[in-house]
């Protein structure tokens, strides 16, 4: 107990106390979120096919004045489907059959469901990063105060 002094170690642990611990720096914490990780995680390998892009329909008039599409209130012929998406600043477009139109809707809302897990999975790192900051730096504050810090010089440096 050399080098403190028991007045001031005494002020030292009243203001620890008397400050609200860091919100999240708790094993409780951590694990619910290393749970949720691995839950998204696993929602993520869940996933089906998927791709990006928007499905459009149209219906076409043909231009026949006998054909029923002439006829005012008729849909016209179709619908017929489109997959749109831009890449690198163009518009690609590709023809998806009707009898796949369904199943192109599905891959596209899959593919939405990737997005959000995606971010999901961003935040819940972020914040199990938060944490171990947090509790690392509550365990060097703890190990500062109990006892001599020791300095440690890194080690071999790479070269370059
Ligand atoms: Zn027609």
């Amino acid at each position: 107990m050399v080098g403190f002094r028991p007045d001031n170690l005494t002020v030292l642990l009243t203001v620890r106390l008397e400050e609200p611990m860091p919100a999240h720096v708790s094993h409780a914490d951590l694990d619910s979120l290393l749970a949720r990780r691995l839950h998204v995680m696993a929602e993520l390998q869940s996933l089906g096919d998927f791709r990006q892009g928007s499905l459009v329909e149209r219906f076409r008039r043909c231009g026949k004045p006998r054909c029923h599409c002439a006829n005012p209130g008729d849909p016209g012929h179709g619908p017929s489907f489109s997959l749109t998406r831009s890449a690198e600043g163009k518009t690609i477009t590709q023809v998806i059959p009707a009898q796949e139109a369904r199943t192109a809707g599905l891959q596209i809302a899959e593919y939405h469901r990737f997005r959000g897990l995606c971010r999901e999975l961003t935040a819940v790192n972020e914040e199990i990063c938060r944490v171990r900051l947090a509790a690392a730096s509550e365990a060097a504050a703890e190990k500062k105060t109990s006892s001599n810090p020791s300095k440690r010089k890194s080690g071999s440096k790479p070269r370059g």
